[in-house]
Parts: C-alpha cells; sequence; structure tokens
C-alpha cells in the first residue's frame, strides 16, 4: 500500500510513529556513545540452592544508567543493540567484567548471555578463549546462556558454534527454555548441559497441578537427557519449596535477591537466602 502511494507514503506515518522513530534513533546514538566510554555496568543476580539458600553462582546482567533517563531496561536496549551490531562490542565488555569477577569469587559459577548475533560471529569462539585465559577463570565454572531462537533459525551454524564453544571447557545454558517454539527433537543436536525455566512457568509453580505442568515438564525432560535446571523469576517461598520438591536444585529471582552490584554480592556470598526470617 505504501508503495503504491508512492512520494506521498510518509503521509501515512503518525506523527507519534515518527517521533517514536527519532527516538530509538536517539536512544541507539547514546548507547554507541556509553558503549565507547565504558558506560554500561555489569550487575549480577545469584543462583541460589534450592535445599539451604546457599549462593552457588550469578548471572551477570547489564545495566545502562543513562544521563538523561536513569537505567534502561536492558529488554528495551539489547535489541537496538542486536539491530546495529552494538552486541558485540557490549557483549564482549560484559564478558569480559563478568569473568573477571568471577575469578575473584573461588568456585562460583558465572552466566553470561549471549545474544543470537553474537554466537554467529565466527570470532566470539578464539575471544572466549582468550577473555577465560586473560581473567585466569576455570572454563567450567563459565555458562554461556543461549536463546531458545538461535537453536530454530540457523541451527546449522549455531551447532558448529556451540561444538566449538563447549570445546574451549564451558557450559551452555538454553535461557527461557519452552518460550522461543525449538522443536525438542533438535535439543538433542546441541551440546546443552542446562536448561533454564523462565519465569512466566515458574508462577504457575504451588498454584495447582495444572498451573505447574510446564515447569515440571521441563524438569521431567532435564532428566530423562541428563540436563542440569536452573529456575528464574522465582518471588515465593513456596515457589522455591515446589520446585526443591519436583527435583530442581538451583533457582535464581527476586525472592532470594535482584540483580546487585558485585560489591553488594560479595556481602552476600556468607548469607543463606531466602530463607524463613530473612
Ligand atoms: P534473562 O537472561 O532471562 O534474565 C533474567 C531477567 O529476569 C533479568 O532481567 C532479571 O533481572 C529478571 N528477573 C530475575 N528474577 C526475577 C524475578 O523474580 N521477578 C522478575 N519480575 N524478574 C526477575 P534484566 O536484567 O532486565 O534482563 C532482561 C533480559 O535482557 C535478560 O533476560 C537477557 O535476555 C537480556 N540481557 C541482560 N543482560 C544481557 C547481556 O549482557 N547480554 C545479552 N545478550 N542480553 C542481556
Ligand atoms: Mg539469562
Ligand atoms: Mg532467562
Ligand atoms: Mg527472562
Amino acid at each position: 500500500m505504501a508503495k503504491r502511494q508512492g512520494r506521498n507514503r510518509f503521509a501515512y506515518f503518525a506523527p507519534s510513529m515518527h517521533a517514536g522513530l527519532l527516538e530509538k534513533l536517539d536512544l541507539a546514538d547514546d548507547l554507541r556513545g556509553a558503549v565507547e566510554r565504558h558506560e554500561l555496568q555489569v550487575y549480577y543476580q545469584p543462583f541460589v540452592d534450592l535445599s539451604d539458600g546457599a549462593i552457588v553462582g550469578a548471572e551477570a546482567l547489564v545495566r545502562w544508567p543513562h544521563p538523561r533517563h536513569g537505567f534502561i531496561p536492558p529488554d528495551r536496549f539489547i535489541p537496538l543493540a542486536e539491530e546495529s551490531g552494538l552486541i558485540l562490542p557490549l557483549g564482549y565488555t560484559v564478558l569480559e567484567a563478568a569473568c573477571r569477577q568471577a575469578a575473584a569469587w573461588p568456585g562460583l559459577k558465572i552466566s553470561v548471555n549471549l545474544s543470537p548475533r553474537q554466537v554467529q560471529d565466527p570470532a566470539v569462539v578464539l575471544y572466549v578463549q582468550q577473555t577465560l585465559a586473560r581473567s585466569g577463570l576455570a572454563p567450567h565454572l563459565l555458562t554461556l546462556e543461549i536463546t531458545e531462537s538461535l537453536l530454530q533459525e540457523d541451527a546449522e551454524v549455531a551447532q558448529h558454534r556451540l561444538g566449538e564453544l563447549k570445546a574451549l571447557g564451558v557450559q551452555l545454558a538454553v535461557d527461557d527454555f519452552g518460550t522461543g517454539y525449538s522443536s525438542l527433537s533438535r535439543l538433542h543436536d546441541f551440546p546443552i548441559d542446562v536448561l533454564k525455566i523462565p519465569k512466566p512457568f515458574v508462577d504457575g509453580v504451588a498454584a495447582g497441578a495444572e498451573q505447574s505442568a510446564l515447569a515440571r515438564a521441563i524438569l521431567d525432560l532435564a532428566a530423562a537427557l541428563g540436563l542440569g535446571v536452573v529456575a528464574e523469576g522465582i518471588e515465593h517461598a513456596e515457589q522455591a519449596a515446589e520446585l526443591h520438591r519436583l527435583g530442581c536444585e538451583v533457582g535464581q529471582g527476586f525472592h532470594f535477591s535482584k540483580a546487585v552490584p558485585a560489591a553488594e554480592l560479595d556481602a552476600l556470598l556468607p548469607m543463606r537466602l531466602g530463607a524463613a526470617g530473612r
């Protein structure tokens, strides 16, 4: 339709759409500057042993303190970074910071999110290897979280690349498993170690057999395939208890702690999180 209107097609953009587009371009520009000036920060959300509340690891989550708009949520700027290619320098900044930090937390596992664009980049393998070497972090302590959509689109590249990453000795986790329409039969083709149960599935746990069915299905699947499981978005003690009862060993969520700066996680390390009375 826009095409047939020829030169007049711009008349069909409502003023509000135009403003939205300009705002997006502005933000993309600001993001480029923030990446170049190293203004992005890395926060850490603990992973907890559901049997006793001990911290066993943490997920690195990027934070952008914008000088005028305050903290902008990753869900808003990660897609922008993906579109512009900025996700590569951004992602490597996070990986570098997280590995250095984790090397100072002996024995703790660290998870870093990799966007599909990063996995498609052949340089990612050497980059991860060099970052591990520079930081001194043992490879088995690093988990790379990939999106389920990666396994679906571009499956051949993903399979090859994930194999190369796996050969470095790192662990691979599928983030938000079950929300991305990958076929279950494909799971076997990838060297995956861990499935992460997404928050919407965790929300239903402890609310009854039907509501908890999806979380239980992932736990059963993981057990059958010999994979680890991490439940995300646990907000209530009842969910933590029920997940533990269902065989889930590790959890993450506001019930235990939100993502915090490294120094704050330091202070949490000796504690048992989510225990009654806290
Ligand atoms: P994700 O990797 O699935 O991370 C979990 C998100 O859920 C985080 O949001 C975390 O703060 C939030 N969360 C954790 N526990 C709870 C809870 O109990 N309740 C609620 N309501 N939320 C909880 P965050 O930090 O805003 O990140 C959103 C997404 O942005 C991440 O989802 C991830 O996909 C992406 N992201 C964040 N950092 C990076 C990064 O460094 N690189 C890439 N590629 N993506 C990133
Ligand atoms: Mg994640
Ligand atoms: Mg997730
Ligand atoms: Mg999520």
